[in-house]
């Protein structure tokens, strides 16, 4: 987990730092190599009531090479009929 993850989760209330943590990881980054998805949590971050879809540079989590992609958000319950 990184700082910035464990600092929300020592100083908000559970319920947020739940909210904020199931939404990160909606949050994902396909890898250019293996397709493999690499959620904002996983990496370390914090994506919480956002919108764009901008590029970002992630190492993939299953085949470590650093990738540049979109960031996009997965289907999830609450925005599958949006
Ligand atoms: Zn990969």
């Amino acid at each position: 987990m990184s700082k910035i993850q464990s600092l929300v989760k020592k100083y908000l209330p559970q319920s947020w730092s739940q909210a904020l943590e199931s939404e990160s990881r909606t949050w994902v980054v396909e890898c250019s190599h293996c397709c493999a998805e690499t959620s904002v949590w996983e990496m370390g971050g914090i994506r919480y009531k956002a919108s764009g879809n901008p590029m970002m540079a992630i190492r993939c989590s299953r085949c470590g090479q650093v990738s540049t992609g979109q960031l996009h958000q997965r289907p999830t319950p609450e925005n599958a009929n949006a």
